[in-house]
């Protein structure tokens, strides 16, 4: 189990992560997610031992992870770090690369685990090819690769993907993924990309300001937000007065809703001015104001400027929000 209890840490005077505490069980994936400088990346290399901190304990079973005052080669040999800038050794191939930290003692194993990865990372046909040929993102492959070719017991990725096009990720996202569940390797995942958080965590963590203003299952945090901050993570989000939609239901109170939440609805009393459209592949997010106030929705088609739609969030769904409120 990973084990991080009240740490505190903080460059010259300014603190970066303020009391933070949280547990990952073995085997489980977990997503920090947050603005940027929001200190996720400051949290991964403190897990990896890269920091003294001025306050706080991080544990790995029964291991205490310690600083750079304490380990001479900071970095734990059952820990891997992926660094949001990763550093690939420019002269020896992809292949070499991916099994420099694998044993020559087992040349048959270490020729198949290559194999593997470079398939899981989708670069089997540059095999051969010098870091210097290929593309960032290509590149960044090849990094996690390597991070994975001795399947550590703890894996820490810090923005995995941002240098891989989006086409791409998707399934390189359920490559890595799926190879880590079938290893049982435990895994901290910082990402700006909700998609990581939702689709593949057991858990997630929400970071504002050097501090964890969230810790719950992903599918929560998605449908149950809390703050406004921790919603738009998720894409355009509004707070509307229940009121609004619902004046039935006799309420002050306000909910988030998603884009996609919104739909149009003739019956609905909020009256939306529309001010722009934007093609976002299978629908259009649809900019609007009520009340002097944006609002954005979902539609199938473009709607024309100054056109005014009634809109609302169904029903039940507003509801749901509004328990969970309470
Ligand atoms: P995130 O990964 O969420 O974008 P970071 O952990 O990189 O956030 O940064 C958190 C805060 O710490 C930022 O305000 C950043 O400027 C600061 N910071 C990060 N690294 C350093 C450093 N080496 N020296 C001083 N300040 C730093
Ligand atoms: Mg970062």
């Amino acid at each position: 189990m990973l084990e991080v209890k009240d740490i505190s840490f903080g460059f010259s005077q300014h603190p970066v992560l303020r009391g933070i505490s949280f547990s990952l069980d073995e085997g489980q994936i977990l997503s920090v997610i947050g603005e940027s400088g929001s200190g996720k990346s400051t949290l991964l290399k403190a897990l990896y031992g890269l920091y003294d901190l001025d306050r706080g304990t991080i544990r790995w079973s029964d291991k205490k992870i310690l600083g750079p005052a304490y380990n001479l080669v900071p970095g734990e040999e059952y820990i891997k770090y992926l660094a949001q800038d990763f550093d690939l050794m420019p002269y020896i191939s992809v292949r070499e690369n991916i099994g420099k930290h694998l044993s020559n003692f087992y040349p048959e194993e270490k020729a198949n685990r290559i194999s593997e990865l470079l398939e899981i990372v989708e670069l089997s046909e540059h095999a051969e090819k010098k870091p210097g040929e290929l593309s960032g993102g290509q590149q960044q492959r090849v990094a996690l690769a390597r991070a994975m070719a001795l399947e550590p017991e703890l894996l820490l990725l810090d923005e995995p993907f941002s240098h891989i096009d989006s086409f791409r990720t998707s399934a390189l996202r359920r490559n890595l993924f799926s190879f880590i569940r079938k290893k049982g390797i435990t895994c901290v995942i910082a990402s700006h990309d909700s998609v990581d958080a939702l689709s593949f965590a057991d858990k997630t963590l929400v970071m504002k300001n050097g501090e964890v203003i969230r810790e719950d299952h992903p599918k929560k945090v998605y449908s149950e937000p809390e703050t406004y901050y921790t919603a738009s993570l998720f894409g355009e989000v509004n707070e509307i007065q229940v009121s609004q939609m619902f004046p039935e239901l006799h309420t002050e109170k306000t909910i988030f809703a998603y884009a996609n939440e919104l739909q149009a609805d003739e019956t609905s009393p909020l009256k939306i001015r529309v001010k722009a459209s934007y093609f976002e592949g299978g629908y259009y997010l649809i900019r609007g104001l009520h009340q002097g106030k944006t609002l954005f929705f979902n539609s199938p088609n473009p709607i024309p400027a100054e056109q005014i739609v009634a809109v609302r969030a169904p029903i039940d769904l507003v509801k749901k929000r509004l328990n969970a409120k309470d």
